[in-house]
């Protein structure tokens, strides 16, 4: 299933959490029928459940279709309130058997499923390396006999509080621990190996070779996002911004200008997804911060961790708008209006009034000691 990614997992299925959770032990193949592949999935209740969702076997060649004329499930999510919705989204039972589809494409596993392939290469040249291919995992050293099991600062969280973060049980792993030039060097091999997508978010953007990385992932058939914040991009003070963002946008790069939670917010993220590794931190994607003491790290995410990381950037996606030429031209403008302005500002004659007089005051008091 060449177009089964984390991507339109994340935006079609209902309840991507519990999802999850089902992929995890829920779902059993079932013989196939003449038009579709069949599973059952044992629903989390008490009373334990189990649905049949159908995969209809025209799902291996392209999703020409509605997401929900190929997978199905006798479920009543599924088959009354997100029916009634109109949207194209399917019940947690479809999404634990699309999150299981999508693992055979990291590791076999006994579904009778065709292992899906990576997106097409448009460019020409040498196919990109799949790092987890050439990383293959290690099991670790066993632990010593008897030796003690770490207690979890955790036990005592309260999950449901206000504000409670989600805590993942296996997330990822810590690859490294970057400063600002190694991580901005870390972007472009990360890009350089991206076989599905990758999604760059950003407040300042002006690194050139950030920008070309990005472009040669999405020539070779990448899916490649970049999420800024919007009024930085249109009207803030790095200047290089929008000609970035218009290259990219030039080469396929779907740029979505965001904004914060509320409109007075900002995006302020500075992250990069690609495929199944997340760096994310401090370390802008513009030249001045590489002067600076950044501090960023890089992930390589298990199953758990890429939903978690997916589901977020979904969010913050929500509202942004792909930018538009007009919104170039008329950006690029403002900021050549903005240099041909005099830099000094006449100053206004009271401007130094509030210093003089607490200086006055200062020296007058000092005097009568
Ligand atoms: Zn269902």
């Amino acid at each position: 299933m060449p177009w089964l990614s984390q991507d339109v997992i994340a935006l079609a299925v209902r309840n991507l959490h519990d999802a999850a959770i089902l992929a995890g032990g829920s779902v059993t193949p079932k013989p196939d029928t003449l038009m579709s592949f069949n599973f059952e999935v044992s629903s989390q209740t008490v009373g334990g459940k189990r649905y049949l969702v159908r995969l209809q076997k025209s799902c291996v060649s392209s999703l020409t279709t509605t997401l929900r004329s190929l997978i199905s499930c006798g479920c009543p999510g599924y088959t009354i309130s997100l029916a009634k919705s109109g949207a194209d989204e399917v019940c947690k039972h479809c999404g634990a058997v699309l999150l299981c589809c999508l693992k055979t494409h990291r590791r076999p596993s006994p579904l009778s499923l065709p292992i899906p392939q990576p997106r097409p290469i448009i460019a020409q040249g040498r196919a990109p390396l799949a790092l987890t291919d050439a990383q293959p995992s290690k099991p670790g050293p066993e632990p010593a006999a008897g030796a003690a099991v770490p207690s979890s600062v955790f036990t005592d969280y309260d999950s449901k509080g206000e504000e409670a973060a989600e805590l993942l049980k296996g997330g990822g792993r810590l690859l490294s621990v970057l400063s600002a030039k190694q991580a901005q060097r870390m972007a472009v091999y990360l890009l350089s190996k991206a076989v599905a997508h990758a999604t760059l978010s950003a407040f300042t953007f002006d690194l050139l070779m950030v920008t070309e990385a990005l472009n040669e992932a999405a020539a070779r058939g990448v899916a490649v996002k970049l999420l800024v914040d919007g009024k930085h991009s249109l009207g803030g003070t790095t200047a290089m911004q929008m000609d970035r963002l218009d290259l990219l946008r030039d080469h396929g790069v779907e740029v979505y200008l965001t904004q914060g939670v509320s409109s007075t917010g900002i995006q302020h993220s500075k992250s990069l997804l690609v495929d199944r590794y997340f760096m994310i931190g401090s370390t802008n994607w513009t030249n001045s911060s590489r002067n600076n003491h950044e501090l960023s790290v890089l992930i390589e995410l298990a199953d758990e961790g890429a939903i978690a990381v997916e589901t977020r950037l979904q969010y913050m996606k929500q509202g942004g708008k792909l930018l538009t030429k007009a919104q170039v031209t008329s950006s690029q403008a403002l900021r050549e209006e903005r240099k041909s302005r005099p830099k000094s500002v006449e100053p206004k004659s009271d401007r130094y009034a509030t210093a003089k007089r607490f200086s006055i005051a200062r020296s007058r008091s000092l005097n009568r000691v």
